[in-house]
């Protein structure tokens, strides 16, 4: 008897509580503030073009081999627009099979990619896991906006090396006359 006591009471409590679960995907919970999604591309906005050279450095430290990139020369960098001399020509991210540990983003030195809070990129096919370049610039462009990376400082084009088919001079004038 007692117990169908206890039992009712615990209802009563919980018919009224607040509840815990929300009704996704029409209502989602919040992210917290350092969730860590897949890898996106950055954009810089002051010479409108990616920030990855397509250096491969993060294909060749992703555990998983998700990452393909391919690198051109930067036709901005022949008009003094851009100091990449190379520029990433394409680009391919498998998601699926991303592991999430930030090893690309860890070990690129351009400042191209970071870990986005992107969650919900479900499929029917494989296929549409593969994200292409602009994809992953866009999404970059949208972490950007969200204020989810910090600009590095801008680099200024090192200057151009002497010719090498200049003549070389004699240091010792001395030996010359000798
Ligand atoms: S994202 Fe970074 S490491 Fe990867 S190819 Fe581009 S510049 Fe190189
Ligand atoms: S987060 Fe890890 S697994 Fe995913 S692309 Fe980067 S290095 Fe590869």
């Amino acid at each position: 008897m007692i117990s169908i006591f206890r039992g009712l009471i615990t209802t009563l409590k919980t018919t009224f509580r607040r509840p815990v679960t929300v009704q996704y995907p029409s209502t989602h919970l919040p992210l917290t503030p350092r969730y860590m999604g897949f890898p996106v591309l950055t954009w810089d906005f002051k010479i409108q073009e990616p920030y990855c050279t397509g250096c491969l450095v993060c294909a060749r430290v992703c555990p998983t081999d998700v990452i393909t990139v391919s690198m051109k020369d930067n036709p901005k960098a022949a008009n003094e627009e851009s100091h990449r001399r190379k520029i990433v020509n394409d680009f391919k991210l498998d998601i699926s099979n991303c592991i999430l540990c930030g090893l690309c983003v860890e070990f690129c030195n351009f400042d191209a990619i970071i870990m986005s809070d992107f969650h919900e990129e479900g499929s029917l096919t494989r296929v549409e896991q593969d994200l292409p370049l602009v994809t992953l610039l866009d999404m970059g462009k949208e972490m950007q906006d969200k204020g989810k990376f910090t600009p590095p400082p801008p680099k200024k084009r090192p200057p151009a090396k002497a010719k090498k088919d200049e003549p070389a001079t004699d240091a010792d004038p001395e030996k010359q006359e000798s």
